[in-house]
């Protein structure tokens, strides 16, 4: 917390103006924005995940370094949805710490308060990502698929301003997914 309130003590003021016409573009997914940001990096972080990224690509660390069951449900799913013409791109995957505290450095500059932007990106010590248990999936195609079919290999929306974020929850393929929060600061993983 403490570093987040150093950032926000740093941005917060000449940023704040801009916060309120940016809530509904996250920051967490959308290929267009990340490929913008990637472009003006000094050096982009190897746990960003390169256009085109598959599940099955093992040579990328964002995919090598998630949770093998995690990975193992993804593959399923993803074979299955191809059979029915869907394809799953991972946007993001594992990622490591240096990587999460830039997106959220990224996060507060872009919504104007560590308050807003916690409810898009989480701490290196809270993400999903960086414990190698969440994936963020797409096109819009592939998570309408998910959403239909994912219980059945325990893959779970979690967050509902997230859809493309999905986490293993196994016992979803008895019981089907839990409720999704509506955001991660309703999440108590996050409360930390
Ligand atoms: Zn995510």
């Amino acid at each position: 917390m403490v570093v987040i309130a150093a950032i926000a003590a740093d941005l917060g003021s000449q940023l704040l103006a801009s916060s309120s016409s940016t809530a509904a573009t996250p920051v967490d997914v959308p290929r267009g924005e990340h490929r913008g940001v990637r472009s003006e990096r000094r050096a982009a972080p190897d746990s960003a995940v390169p256009d085109g990224t598959t599940v099955f690509d093992d040579r990328i660390p964002g995919v090598a370094n998630l949770d093998p069951t995690l990975l193992g449900a993804l593959r399923r799913a993803a074979a299955d949805a191809a059979d029915d013409g869907v394809e799953f791109y991972v946007d993001s995957g594992w990622r490591s710490p240096e990587y999460q505290e830039q997106l959220l450095h990224e996060a507060v500059s872009k919504y104007g308060s560590a308050e807003e932007a916690a409810r898009w990106v989480a701490t290196p010590s809270t993400s999903a990502h960086v414990s190698g248990d969440a994936v963020d999936i797409g096109p819009s195609a592939a998570t309408a698929w998910l959403s239909e079919h994912g219980a059945e290999y325990g893959l779970c929306q979690i967050y509902s301003n997230e859809p493309w974020h999905y986490e293993l929850r196994p016992e979803a393929t008895v019981h089907g997914c839990p409720p999704t929060y509506a955001d991660p600061t309703h999440d108590p993983r996050m409360q930390q």
